[in-house]
Formats: C-alpha cells, sequence, structure tokens
C-alpha cells in the first residue's frame, strides 16, 4: 500500500486503536445491492472497470443481508415488495448504512402511484440519498464516500438505543464532460 517504502525494514509507526478501526472499516463496506430498476444499471456501472468502485472497497457486492452492511436502493419499490426490504434490512450485520439512490427510492420519483412506495425512509431509516434519474456513478461513488467519512469521524455508533438516520443528501458534483476517446467518421 505504499507505507512500506515509506518505513524502512526496521522502522514502525504508530496510531491510534480507534484510527486503525474506523480506517479498515470504512475501506470494507459490503453493499447489499437491492436494484429494483434502472437505476441498477448504474449501480452496475459503479462497479465496473471504468469507475471502480473497488478503489473505496466497497465492491464487494454481496447477495447475503448477513454478510452485507450498506444496503443500496436503486429503483422503485412496490407495496408488495417493501415487506422484503424490510426483512433484508432487519437480516444485516450492525453497523450498517442505508443508501438511496435516485428519485424513485427516495421519493417515488414519476410512480406517484398507490401501489410504489413515495420514498423507502417510510419504513427503514436512510442514511444518504443519491439525487437523479438515475444517478450517475460519480454520484453514487460520492454517497459511499459520505458514508466514510462519517465513520472516519464518528468512529462505531452508540451500541443499543434507536437507529438514528443520517440523512446526508449528495449534490452532484461531476462536471459534464466528452467521452476520453473522440471518435470521426471519414478522413479529415
Ligand atoms: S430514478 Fe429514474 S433511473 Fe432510477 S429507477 Fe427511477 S425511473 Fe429508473
Amino acid at each position: 500500500m505504499g507505507i512500506e517504502a515509506a518505513i524502512t525494514a526496521e522502522g514502525f509507526a504508530t496510531t491510534q486503536l480507534t484510527k486503525v478501526m474506523n480506517w479498515s472499516r470504512r475501506s470494507s463496506l459490503w453493499p447489499m445491492p437491492f436494484a429494483t430498476a434502472c437505476c441498477g444499471i448504474e449501480l452496475m456501472a459503479t462497479a465496473s472497470s471504468r469507475y471502480d468502485l473497488a478503489r473505496f472497497g466497497a465492491e464487494v457486492m454481496r447477495f447475503s443481508p448477513r454478510q452485507s452492511d450498506l444496503l443500496i436502493v436503486a429503483g422503485r419499490v412496490a407495496i408488495k415488495m417493501m415487506p422484503v426490504l424490510q426483512r433484508i434490512y432487519q437480516q444485516m450485520t450492525e453497523p450498517r448504512w442505508v443508501i438511496s439512490m435516485g428519485a424513485c427510492a427516495s421519493t417515488g420519483g414519476v410512480f406517484d402511484t398507490y401501489a410504489t412506495v413515495q420514498g423507502v425512509d417510510q419504513f427503514i431509516p436512510v442514511d444518504v440519498y443519491v439525487p437523479g434519474c438515475p444517478p450517475r456513478p460519480e454520484q453514487l461513488i460520492e454517497g459511499v464516500m459520505a458514508i466514510q467519512r462519517h465513520i472516519d469521524e464518528e468512529g462505531l455508533p452508540p451500541v443499543g438505543g434507536k437507529r438514528v438516520p443520517l440523512n446526508i443528501s449528495v449534490a452532484p458534483t461531476h462536471e459534464v464532460a466528452p467521452q476520453p476517446i473522440g471518435v470521426s467518421l471519414g478522413a479529415s
């Protein structure tokens, strides 16, 4: 990781145990993807080589809630599906975090109907809201980094008591830019 180059064979480094624990915890978030619609495609793109969620230690998508600590709700959730989402959330390990990705998960989006949940935060605590329809991968990564920053600063949540959601809303930070490789047709 580069630290071995800075420290000689006989050297040593000192730090605080809590700092090491927070660093290791924030660097090993294991997402539980709950992708129900088009936002799920952007979630897949976030884990792909172009955006490389592995840089943040969060690429190990688990499809087992007991092995996950970061629930990413990507897409609209139907009323009939909500008990399943709640069960998955309840089965996840503590401390656990929740990202609501996209307009549909956060508000129901354009699906203002009796059959669609108008915001999953009515049923489970949401820590980070990622806006967009769909959000770009950079925005989802910003949401993951918001949780990482919180873990860095706050460390472990208090044991027991009521779960208090972080209520962080991510603002778009990505400037639209052309693709890195230009395409031209014919001779110039
Ligand atoms: S927010 Fe937009 S992209 Fe995401 S699930 Fe809803 S309609 Fe699809």
